[in-house]
């Protein structure tokens, strides 16, 4: 099997193996889930996401509603493992300058802000159909709770974002490691930093410090991938493969 660059003694790698033997002496499953973010149309990048996951990981496409079209739909019709969840509706910051970005805060009237989701939906699901999922995953991972309170009204039964979940009124599953540097160089974060993330939420779970039943999230932007990045990944997908108690899940099962 392809374990990817690394060598199999690195240190990040053997503390992976070691957190998911330690599932295993538990008896217990470590669950694992892919969510990439951004995805409007075909492209060279997404081809390569999608060609990855094949046959290790399904993922969950954060498709981005109003710039979206027939052209992904068609594109996704021979990826049959790809799920799509919904991506707020244009991805556009409505905040002043020098705040968090976010598209669905509490700064602009709530009808408006519920009739761009229902209008997002509905086209997801006309387009994707029963690969659509109907999960919100905010822009840049930010939602008001006001705006949470109208979701289940428009069909969307879940939420993502990011960081382990808390209890909350809708059905929620995070995710746990973005390997991007986006406040530095936007570059990979490196094997140390990424695997620390997932290790490190996968410890807690099993020591009860976070809900254990939350599976694992990675987080990805198949736009914004360094080669460094997508060596990575492949190489994440070869090793959770080959261990016996780690197992990704189908977005579909994750928010059943
Ligand atoms: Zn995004």
């Amino acid at each position: 099997m392809d374990r990817g660059a690394q060598p199999l003694t690195a240190a990040p790698w053997v503390a992976l193996d070691a957190e998911l033997d330690a599932w295993r002496a538990a008896g217990r499953t470590a669950t694992l889930w892919w969510r990439d973010d951004d995805a409007i149309e075909p492209s060279p990048e997404l081809d390569r996401l999608l060609a990855l996951g094949v046959g290790r990981a399904p993922v969950a496409l954060a498709v981005i509603p109003e710039p979206t079209g027939v052209d992904l739909a068609r594109r996704l019709a021979t990826a049959p493992f790809a799920r799509v969840l919904q991506h707020g509706w244009r991805h556009r910051n409505h905040r002043p300058p020098g705040e968090r970005s976010a598209e669905y805060a509490a700064d602009r009237p709530l009808d408006v802000m519920t009739a761009e989701l229902a209008r997002g939906r509905d086209k997801l699901a006309e387009l994707f159909g029963a690969r659509f999922l109907p999960v919100m995953v905010p822009p840049w991972n930010r939602i008001d709770d006001a705006v949470i309170a109208t979701l289940p009204g428009l069909g969307l039964r879940a939420l993502s974002v990011f960081g382990p979940r808390t209890p909350g009124p809708l059905a929620m599953v995070n995710t746990h490691a973005d390997p991007i540097a986006w406040r530095a160089d936007r570059g990979f974060v490196g094997d140390a930093r990424a695997l620390s993330d997932v290790v490190d939420h996968l410890a807690a779970r099993r020591a009860g410090r976070v809900d254990p039943d939350e599976p694992t999230g990675l987080l990805t932007h198949h736009l914004g991938h360094d080669d460094a990045l997508w060596r990575f990944l492949d190489a994440l997908l070869a090793r959770t493969a080959a261990h016996p108690a780690a197992r990704w899940l189908d977005p579909k099962d994750v928010f059943a």
